[in-house]
C-alpha cells in the first residue's frame, strides 16, 4: 500500500490526502496540549473518543442545516471530510465566564454572561492566538464582513443547539471554539463548520456538580480526562457502558 501524503499536521489532528480530489482524511491524534503546545502529553485513546463525538456533533448539526465538512468516519481515528480553505479565525463563543475571558476581564468563573459572547481569535502560534476585532479581520482581509456575519449566525444556530442538547443530558456548555473554511464548488462559494468539536475545544460542566469534563483536566492537572470524555461519549449515547469487565480468571459455570 502506497504511503499516503501527510497535507498538514496540527498539534491533535492530521491532515492526509483524501480518496478522491476535493476530499482529506482527518486522523485525531492521542497528543494533548495546552498554553500554546508549552504543555504536551500523550493520553492513549483520547484521538479514538474525539473522532466518535465530533461525529456525532457534526452530524446533528448537518440534520439542522448548519454545513459542514464533514462526510463521514472512516474507522476509529479518521474521518473523510471535505477540503476548505480555513478561515485563519477562531471563533470561540461563550454562555458562562471561565478561561480566558475570566482572567481578562476579572470575572468569577462560572458567573452566567448577562448574554452569549462571541470573541474573534487570529490563529497564529507565533503570536499565541491574539484576540482580534472584527476591524483587524477586515483590514488585514482574514474574512470579508460578509463571512464574518455568516460565522456569526452559524456560531449562534450551533450554541443554541448544541447548549440544548448538552442540557439534556446534564452537561453545561461553557464555552467553545469553532474554525470555518471556503468549500468551493463550482462557481459557488460558501462557508462551513470545518475543524472538530470534542471536549478538546469546549468547556462543559456537569450541570449538578460543576465537574469539569473536558480539556481544562489537562490543563489544570486535574487528571481523569479520559474517563471524562467517556462520560461526555456516555452521556451522548455514543459509546454503550462497553469497559472492559475485570479478568479475574475463568468462571465456574454450573453445568446443570
Ligand atoms: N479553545 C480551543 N483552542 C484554542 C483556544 C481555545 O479549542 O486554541 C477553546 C477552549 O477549549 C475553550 C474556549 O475555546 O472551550 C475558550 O477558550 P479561552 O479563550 O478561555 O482560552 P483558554 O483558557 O483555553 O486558554
Amino acid at each position: 500500500m502506497s504511503r499516503r501524503r501527510r497535507i498538514y499536521e496540527g498539534k491533535a489532528k492530521i491532515l492526509y490526502e483524501g480518496p478522491e480530489p476535493g476530499t482529506l482524511i482527518q486522523h485525531f491524534k492521542d497528543d494533548a496540549t495546552a498554553f500554546n503546545a508549552k504543555k504536551h502529553e500523550v493520553i492513549e485513546g483520547k484521538g479514538v473518543l474525539n473522532n466518535r463525538i465530533s461525529e456525532f456533533l457534526f452530524k446533528r448539526l448537518a440534520e439542522i442545516g448548519v454545513p459542514t465538512h464533514f462526510i463521514r468516519r472512516l474507522n476509529m481515528r479518521e474521518q473523510l471530510i471535505r477540503e476548505v480553505e480555513i478561515i485563519p479565525i477562531e471563533v470561540v463563543v461563550r454562555n458562562i465566564a471561565a478561561g480566558s475571558i475570566a482572567k481578562r476581564l476579572g470575572l468569577e468563573e462560572g458567573t452566567a454572561l448577562p448574554r452569549s459572547i462571541i470573541e474573534f481569535y487570529y490563529k497564529a502560534d507565533a503570536l499565541d492566538d491574539p484576540m482580534v476585532s472584527e476591524e483587524h479581520i477586515t483590514a488585514f482581509g482574514w474574512a470579508n464582513p460578509q463571512e464574518i456575519d455568516e460565522m456569526m449566525a452559524l456560531a449562534l444556530r450551533v450554541n443554541d443547539y448544541l447548549s440544548g442538547l448538552f442540557y439534556g443530558v446534564g452537561i453545561r456548555l461553557v464555552d467553545f471554539k469553532l474554525e470555518f473554511g471556503r468549500q468551493f464548488e463550482n462557481d459557488m462559494m460558501r462557508i462551513v463548520l470545518a475543524d472538530e468539536i470534542s471536549p478538546d475545544s469546549c468547556r462543559l460542566w456537569d450541570i449538578k456538580t460543576d465537574e469539569k469534563l473536558d480539556k481544562d483536566r489537562f490543563r489544570q492537572d486535574l487528571g481523569g480526562l479520559l474517563d471524562a470524555y467517556r462520560e461526555v461519549a456516555r452521556r451522548l449515547g455514543i459509546l454503550m457502558d462497553n469497559r472492559p469487565t475485570k479478568t479475574s480468571g475463568p468462571r465456574l459455570v454450573s453445568s446443570k
